[in-house]
């Protein structure tokens, strides 16, 4: 018997995986199989969960292992269904027909659409999200500033550092960015926590909060996964050398940070997590798509291949900084004008500084767009299209 080791097991995983493609002949008959594509879609949600699962406590070779396995496989995945494209007959293998599904908005929470391999890759799920800070870099109030915004009694008016929960159908938790106010908001918003965090950039408006993740460590045992464009997580490392530093005595209360590099569509919660490369400046960002709902955050440009990406949205987060011109941030109009483009049934904008008093500022939007407000909540569909996947994976030579 061959010996048992963690790799083993991923290659036991991979090789169902590539007997359902029909790439690999079935060890039962010897001969190849018929192509189960919602089988292959199965073993590879397994080895994701098997990642998840085990983050933080993997070596750094079973780790690269499973990632190149599992990334691999996607692709993979994504090849055989791209080939399926074009008309699907009802009923093929099963699955559902061709345009069974669409994005339904808030409330479609436990419908019961099918679960083939369509359904696996546009989950029936919904994802509740939770603004966690809405504000500019300097939050709102800022300090010392003694504006009517800054005075205000209107709760909406008190912006803390921009980030979002995410909490996904099956229980899954996520941040994207963990701002320097992740304290206060976690104690607020009662955020129990955390499976994983998605992060748009380095800049310290949305990670000097990454050291305050070590309670849920305590709390969950194991790192939690960083996933974030190469760039970012470069900075990560710097800022938080002590953190990623070997020679850091343990024992101080280090968070455990397990950095994931973004290349690409990838699963969490249940759901396909798209980056959209975004330009904040000059400095290439990601903002996020998850079925219906996209965060853009931290932008003044949205590049070419990334619209495509933005087709078809319930709610759009969108940056909109104040009324006059930033080098990079959009400012409100230049944010109502891509709002606009971009046609999302609602769209929310995000990152304010105390230029934007709540009330006043969304009198004066057109229908459909508003300022969005720490503690807003609401629920989106996570269905996605396959095409988005496509898309996503042709615009990742952005990342
Ligand atoms: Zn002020
Ligand atoms: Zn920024
Ligand atoms: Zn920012």
């Amino acid at each position: 018997m061959s010996e048992v080791t963690f790799n083993a097991f991923v290659v036991s995983l991979a090789t169902t995986a590539a007997v359902h493609f029909g790439d690999m002949a079935d060890p039962a008959t010897g001969r190849p199989g018929p192509v189960n594509l919602e089988g292959a879609g199965q073993a590879i949600e397994m080895l994701a969960l098997l990642e998840r699962k085990t983050a933080g406590n993997l070596t750094e070779g079973e780790a690269a292992f499973l990632g190149r396995v599992l990334a691999e496989l996607r692709r993979r995945l994504l090849d055989a269904h791209r080939e399926r494209t074009g008309p699907v007959s009802p009923g093929e293998d099963g699955r559902p027909p061709a345009a069974a599904t669409s994005s339904t908005g808030a409330g479609s929470r436990g419908s019961g659409r099918s679960r083939g391999l369509r359904g696996r890759l546009q989950p029936a799920n919904n994802v509740r999200i939770t603004f966690l800070g809405t504000g500019t870099s300097a939050g709102v109030p800022v300090i010392a500033c003694d504006c009517a915004t800054c005075r205000s009694d209107d709760p909406r008016d008190k912006r803390w550092r921009p980030s979002l929960a995410l909490a996904f159908d099956d229980g899954t938790s996520v941040l994207v960015d963990a701002s320097p106010d992740l304290r206060a908001q976690a104690l607020r918003f009662h955020l129990t926590r955390v499976d994983a965090i998605l992060l748009t950039h380095a800049h310290a408006d949305h990670v000097l909060g990454l050291d305050d993740v070590r309670i849920y460590n305590f709390r969950q045992g194991g790192a939690i996964p960083c996933y974030g464009a190469a760039r970012t997580l470069a900075r990560v490392r710097r800022m938080f050398d002590y953190v990623f530093d070997p020679a850091t005595p343990k024992g101080g209360g280090l968070p455990q940070l397990a950095l994931r590099e973004l290349a690409g569509p990838f699963s969490l919660g249940g759901a396909t997590i798209i980056p959209v490369p975004l330009l904040h400046g000059t400095l290439p960002v990601l903002g996020f798509r998850i079925g219906a709902f996209a965060y853009l955050t931290d932008c003044n440009a949205i590049p070419d291949a990334s619209w495509p990406l933005l087709d078809d949205l319930d709610v759009l987060v969108l940056d909109a900084l104040r009324h006059k011109v930033h080098r990079t941030h959009f400012t409100v109009e230049q944010a109502v004008e891509a709002a606009r483009r971009i046609g999302a049934r609602r769209t929310l904008f995000t990152h304010m500084t105390h230029d934007l008093p709540h009330a006043a500022t969304c009198d004066a939007l057109p229908e459909g767009i508003s300022l969005a407000y720490d503690g807003l909540e609401l629920d989106v569909a996570t269905a996605a299209r396959d095409r988005l996947l496509v898309a996503g994976c042709q615009a990742a030579h952005l990342y």
